[in-house]
């Protein structure tokens, strides 16, 4: 399993590789499989991906050669957690370069096992698009295991490939081969979406990046069939009736060590002291952050609107994402010591331990950047979406949350849109407000969902589609393997 280095990424594959772990040790029938999982990573990011797994876990770790200083990138810059957005791009171009290692790693994988009886698959990522080939050469099949959902990751791929929208004039429009997915806004374009022109770097890398897709022999998405129904199927007509597995949601059970232990009992203790469904969850991803005018706008609101919340703080967009700061220098004066003193709200510096603030009962709503990880785990627990968008996917993440599923309200709309304290008020009370007839009706669908999230994961007498999806892709690997 080939994650790319990103804890969104990671974060699925590693809980994939854990239900996969889990699935083929339990089975004791005829077709118990004597399974090795490993998963392959670059230096810095194998005892982060080793940090996630528990102790006696038999998943084996791989070390690819790389170095991102030879690639102008900082020395720790291996991961687009610990990178500025304006870096991204040259960390998703120099992964291109881990081509050979991992070719020459499958290789000596195939050497040792070659003793005409195991088989090895490949999952992974659509940022490593080249792997499918790799695996086309050496006789290998190989599957995509999509981080994102199929409905975002399905309008992402068909914006990419109908270049340009510079010119487009119209505010909103359809995409060419995905016009069931509704009516696309032009603000729905991030930056490099909009400027791309096929020669700039973000587009030269799609154009290298997404047509190896169709190389891989299916693809599994990290989401649920219940939910993600027209992405999915574009996904079907687009490979030509290729597999097409939703096992979601891949996620990392609650308690799961992904930050500080003391983070993690403060902020428990506090949420346990607030009544049932009275706190706002605020955080933009792993590797988002908002401008400084965002940020003096959302504490404002934070603090008129009158809702417990907990906001996890990255330095504003342009501020060196490594350095240590200090929340005064960002934050309005004297805020962080009245929210303190009033305790009703906590602020987290840089990373919060999410899945255990969105499980507990006292969270309300959760403001996010629409991270798909982000969104699962809110859908998982019943939490409903406040949408504010950034980057990449994100952007049709929130369409279908909102537009499609019907748990969400999007307050505002990227990284450069204005958008004032009273609105983010207006759209917080709207959703939380025990009055609103628009908060009650997201809230109740978002309990819902929860069940149909459930439903999807149910593995007993009935099995639901998550199991299935599971269940279908080991034996299609399985069948791989008398055919090899
Ligand atoms: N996350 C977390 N604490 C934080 C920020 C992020 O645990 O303070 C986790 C979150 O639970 C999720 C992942 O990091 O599993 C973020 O993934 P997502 O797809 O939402 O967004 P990305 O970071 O890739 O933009």
């Amino acid at each position: 399993m080939f994650p790319f280095m990103g804890q969104g990424h990671i974060i699925p594959f590693v809980a994939l590789a854990l239900r996969l772990e889990k699935l083929t040790m339990n089975r004791d029938d005829d077709n118990h499989l004597d399974t090795t999982i490993s998963i392959v990573n670059t230096p810095l990011n194998i005892p982060r991906i080793r940090s996630n797994l528990p102790p006696k876990s038999s998943i084996r770790l791989i070390e690819l050669p790389f170095n991102s200083s030879d690639h102008g990138l900082p020395h720790d810059g291996e991961n687009f957690e610990s990178l500025p957005y304006s870096l991204v791009i040259t960390l998703l171009e120099a992964s291109r370069t881990l081509r050979e290692p991992f070719r020459d790693m499958m290789t000596k994988i195939l050497k040792e096992e070659n003793d005409g009886e195991s088989s090895v698959m490949v999952i992974g990522d659509f940022f490593l698009g080249w792997i499918g080939e790799v695996c086309k050469e050496i006789g290998v099949s190989s599957a995509i295991f999509s981080a994102s959902g199929a409905f975002g990751l399905g309008c992402y791929r068909s914006v990419w490939l109908n270049l340009p929208h510079k010119q487009t004039t119209q505010d909103r429009f359809l995409l060419h081969d995905f016009q069931e997915a509704g009516e696309i806004e032009k603000t729905q374009l991030n930056y490099f979406m909009l400027e791309a022109d096929g020669s700039d770097d973000w587009s030269v890398f799609m154009k290298k990046n997404l047509p190896g897709w169709s190389d891989f022999d299916g693809f599994l998405f990290n989401t649920v069939a219940e939910i993600d129904q027209i992405g999915l199927s574009y996904f079907r007509r687009i490979t030509g009736g290729k597999p097409v597995w939703a096992v979601g949601p891949v996620l990392l059970p609650p308690g799961e060590k992904t930050g500080s232990r003391s983070t993690e009992e403060a902020v428990k203790a506090w949420l346990d002291s607030k009544p049932d469904h009275s706190v706002l969850y605020v955080c933009f991803g792993s590797m988002n952050s908002i401008s400084q005018t965002h940020m003096l706008e959302l504490a404002k609101a934070l603090e008129s609107c009158e809702k417990n919340f907990i906001w996890v703080v990255r330095p504003p967009t342009g501020v060196d994402v490594n350095k240590e700061f200090d929340l005064e220098e960002f934050l309005p004066e004297g805020f962080e010591e009245r929210i303190e003193r009033s305790r009703r709200g906590v602020i987290v510096k840089k990373w919060a331990p999410q899945v255990d603030i969105l499980s507990h009962k006292a969270t309300c709503v959760f403001l996010s950047h629409c991270g798909w990880n982000s969104i699962l785990e809110s859908l998982s627990h019943g939490v409903p979406l406040l949408g504010w968008p950034m980057a990449g996917e994100q952007f049709f993440n929130s369409m279908l949350v909102e537009k499609h599923i019907g748990v969400s309200v999007e307050v505002a709309r990227g990284k450069r849109c204005d958008i004032k304290c009273d609105e983010i008020v207006a759209k917080i009370r709207l959703v939380m407000d025990e009055e609103s007839g628009v908060g009650r009706e997201i809230r109740k669908k978002a309990k819902e969902v929860r069940e149909l999230v459930r439903g999807a994961m149910e593995d007993g007498v009935t099995n639901g589609s998550s199991v299935i999806g599971l269940q279908e892709f080991l034996n299609h690997a399985m069948v791989k393997k008398v055919n090899n």
